[in-house]
């Protein structure tokens, strides 16, 4: 088994659904509620387990009752959450979200993830040091990012970066990244001035463009490469990026080639969406493998 270490965000989604969205200082009545275990960094470590790696995340969440289920929800997928923190200074991250008119409207208040700072991270250096690949992605601090970045080229420890949400990044973090995993709107933030064909010129084999139902775009160092999506009825894409992003960092530490490691993930991905909910539609190592 692979290790992979997540260091990201962890959230509790509280998630109503509504026929009409209130305007401002109107009350409207709602038709249901849930809460349900999300933030990238949980969602990618939950995939992972699932996908049959060894799995650890480093995160916080608040001293709460949102901060015991998250970790519950860990323990029961899988995910060794010994190094997810709670802090007493600070709520578990939350977003809420509204369903009404056929789209949704989120608000997300970060809390304890902004206390995963570089100080709170090196405290699990060694685990990191003996990881297969670590996972990060952007609901942290920029800060960590630019730490995370470091002890990786240091330990010669590969590191796939998903750059989301958006946001730009030190050519720094850019060049001491080993993958880096932007969607379309991602990629023209992070390589704000250059088109997506200069983008994955720059940075062959390195830099993954996704491009939801089409697939992923790429380098291979002679041309570019769009590899296929696979057709199938989406239902719920909430969570297709985190996906995708687990299982390449599960095929690519497993030492599969590039293209072989794209596919793995595009099939991973495509199976999350015929499902509800981000963690909800994460399959399982045995359904990819079946369907590849
Ligand atoms: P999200 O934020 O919705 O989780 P994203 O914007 O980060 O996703 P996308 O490019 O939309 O990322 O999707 C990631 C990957 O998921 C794609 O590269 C593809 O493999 C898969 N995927 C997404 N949507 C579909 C779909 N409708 N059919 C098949 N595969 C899909």
């Amino acid at each position: 088994m692979v290790k992979i270490v997540v260091i990201g965000s962890s959230s509790m989604d509280l998630v109503v659904t509504s026929d009409k969205r209130p305007g401002a200082g109107e009350t409207v009545l709602g038709s249901s509620f849930k809460t349900v275990p999300g933030g990238k960094g949980a969602n990618q470590a939950v995939a992972a387990a699932r996908l049959g790696a060894d799995v650890f995340m480093i995160g916080c969440v608040g001293d709460d009752h949102y901060g015991a289920a998250i970790v519950e929800n860990f323990k029961q997928n899988g995910v060794d959450a010994t190094n997810v923190e709670p802090v007493t200074d600070a709520e578990s991250g939350t977003a809420h979200i509204i369903l009404a008119e056929g789209d949704n409207s989120i608000v997300v208040v970060k809390g304890a993830n902004d206390h995963v700072t570089p100080h709170y991270v090196k405290k699990s250096l060694t685990l990191i040091k003996q990881a297969d690949m670590v996972l990060i992605q952007q609901e942290i601090p920029e800060e960590t990012i630019e730490y995370v970045s470091e002890i990786c080229t240091e330990h010669n420890v590969s590191l796939l970066l998903n750059p989301a949400p958006a946001r730009p990044l030190s050519q720094n973090v850019i060049a001491k990244a080993s993958y880096i995993t932007p969607n379309e709107h991602e990629a023209a933030v992070l390589f704000d001035g250059l088109s997506t064909e200069e983008a994955l010129k720059q940075y062959p084999n390195k830099v993954f463009i996704t491009e939801g139902k089409d697939g992923v775009r790429y380098h291979d160092g002679e041309k570019e490469v769009l590899v296929p999506s696979y057709p199938v009825e989406a239902v719920d894409t909430t969570g297709a990026g985190d996906t995708f992003n687990a299982a390449l960092a599960v095929a690519l530490a497993e030492g599969n080639s590039i293209s072989d490691s794209l596919r793995f993930a595009n099939r991973a991905a495509s199976l999350s969406v015929t499902k509800f909910g981000a963690q909800g539609g994460m399959p399982l190592r045995e359904e990819v493998e079946e369907t590849l």
